[in-house]
């Protein structure tokens, strides 16, 4: 055996050519090896549906939850029943449980839901790995207003036997969320006559549905065209209830095409978009929220009494105490509540603020501000800072409050030395100051909210109102509406407020609970 160059031992059967073996080291890399795709194969898997998701996922905290619920209300109108023929609907536990789970991943699209059963695990798991149709998760959403209510109550019921609903302090606020409209979709009332005129032109250009076999697009293009119409019917009546509550004229008045219910209402961000104003009451123990509701409305005046009225529903008995931002402390609250027998928490910015106003009226100094006018009782007088006497010239009675006029002689004001101080520009009256008589209940809310004890339960008011916001907003990605209408816009914040609950049980209860006995 011949041996190479270098003292190798050369292997049994494979010679060196010894041409080659002369050649310089070749210059061209070898391919690297590695393991083919083959895409051409047919494969059998094993899937354990059971194992999709891990123990403490919370598909499966949904879904434990939603079996402990009553849901005879979604099961009524199933028309389907054992042993007879026609089509089987999707459970109403299963189709409850994926909105839920979706909101609670900020999914609010009925169709990506449908999408996400073909693959993602925990989807898969609920379904069970069946394919739910999006028509049927989005009728669902809609179609079930009576029962979501009663299970949003369920739900409270479930955590207040878990220790996690208090209704000592209940923290009340509101927040805008914009409608599904842009602000380009508003018109006058005579454009919007126009524009419905078009839309039953067109409706009625379709013709008679039942002498066509109907096709999925063309039925699709008629529901459209008919919801068009209806929709600018409605924004006619909308323009119209507008015009009568801001006093506006037709050239003024406006109202939405796309969502004829929703206002233009002011932002968080200063700007402004057509919205709804969304209402919570969230309890302070544990930030679950024990009421919601919807207006149209872009202020917060107005909507105390009925929230809390829907806490005592959804409850059996009435918050302890309730703790509201100056949008609500209006006179109207402090006396209902004081009726009431709750203990009332809030700014004292609206109930200051005639009082206030009178201050640097019109140019008034500062010498001649209404707290330099003594008051004297006895005689219910006021002295001025000239001496002059101030004498009681009328009432005006509002609820909660008594606003008393004294004014000084005119033809003392105009020889006064200080009245370009004190009244400049009254030429035809002398200085009058205003004294507020308060009722019973108004002095004693003025007098808490002095104490530290109120001033530090109102300083929680924001961590405690704005969690639920924040979350439903963020965490659920609810800064916009999907659906359109007072009455399914409602739905939507329900859907929501209830995902957030059953995420805050998962949170306060199931997980613990998991993990204590696995231990
Ligand atoms: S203007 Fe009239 S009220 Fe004012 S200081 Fe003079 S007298 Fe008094």
């Amino acid at each position: 055996m011949s041996q190479p160059e270098g003292g190798q031992k050369q292997l049994p059967g494979l010679e060196v050519d010894a041409a080659a073996s002369a050649l310089p080291a070749a210059t061209t890399p070898l391919r690297p090896r590695v393991k083919p795709v083959d895409r051409s194969q047919l494969t059998w898997r094993m899937l354990d549906v059971e194992r999709l998701i891990e123990e403490d996922h919370p598909a499966r905290a949904v879904w434990e939850l939603s079996g402990r619920l009553k849901l005879d209300g979604f099961y009524a109108p199933i028309e389907a029943v054992e042993g007879a023929a026609g089509r089987t609907p999707w459970d109403p536990r299963l189709l409850v449980s994926l909105w839920i789970y979706a909101y609670s991943r900020g999914i609010s699209s009925a169709r990506e839901i449908a999408r996400r059963c073909t693959y993602e695990p925990a989807f898969q798991w609920l379904c069970g790995l069946g394919e739910v149709n999006h028509h049927t998760l989005s009728d669902f959403r809609v179609n079930h207003d009576a029962s979501l209510r009663e299970l949003f109550v369920q739900v409270l019921g479930v955590l207040s036997s878990e220790g996690l609903v208090s209704l000592e302090r209940v923290m009340h606020d509101g927040t805008r969320i914009k409608a599904c409209a842009g602000a380009d979709s508003f018109r006058r009332e005579e454009r919007l006559r126009e524009h419905l005129e078009l839309a039953r032109k067109q409706v009625e250009a379709m013709g008679d549905p039942r002498e066509e076999e109907p096709t999925r697009k063309r039925s699709a293009q008629e529901r459209a065209l008919r919801e068009r119409q209806q929709r600018l019917e409605q924004a006619l009546e909308e323009v119209q209830k507008v015009r009568q509550a801001k006093r506006q004229d037709k050239e003024q008045a406006r109202a939405s095409q796309s969502d004829p219910q929703a206002r233009v209402m002011k932002q968080s961000d200063g700007g402004y978009a057509p919205s709804y104003n969304v209402q919570l009451s969230t309890e302070s123990s544990h930030r679950i929220i024990v009421g919601t509701g919807v207006t149209q409305s872009g202020s917060d005046y107005g909507q105390l009494i009925g929230a809390l009225a829907q806490v005592e529903a959804n409850l059996g008995k009435k918050p302890a105490q309730v703790v509201v931002d100056g949008g609500f402390t209006t006179r109207e609250n402090i006396m209902s509540m004081a009726e009431q027998g709750i203990d009332f928490v809030g700014s004292l910015a609206e109930v200051n603020q005639r009082i206030a106003g009178q201050k640097g009226k019109r140019g008034v100094g500062e010498e001649f501000y209404t707290d330099k006018f003594i008051y004297d009782a006895r005689q219910d007088v006021f002295r001025c800072p000239a001496g002059e006497i101030l004498r009681h010239k009328g009432r005006d009675f509002r609820l909660g409050v008594t606003f008393h006029q004294y004014r000084a002689p005119t033809e003392r004001c105009r020889v006064c030395p200080f009245q370009s101080k004190c009244c400049p520009g009254n030429l035809h009256h002398g200085r009058s100051v205003i004294r507020t008589e308060r009722a019973p209940a108004m002095q004693q809310f003025a007098e808490k909210m002095q104490t530290e004890a109120a001033k530090a339960v109102y300083r929680q008011r924001g961590a405690v109102a704005e969690f639920p916001n924040a979350w439903i907003k963020d965490k659920m990605g609810l800064k916009q509406f999907r659906l359109r209408g007072l009455i399914k816009v409602r739905l939507e914040v329900l859907w929501a407020a209830l995902t957030y609950n059953i995420q805050q049980w998962i949170r306060l209860s199931w997980r613990i609970k998991l993990v204590t006995a696995n231990n």
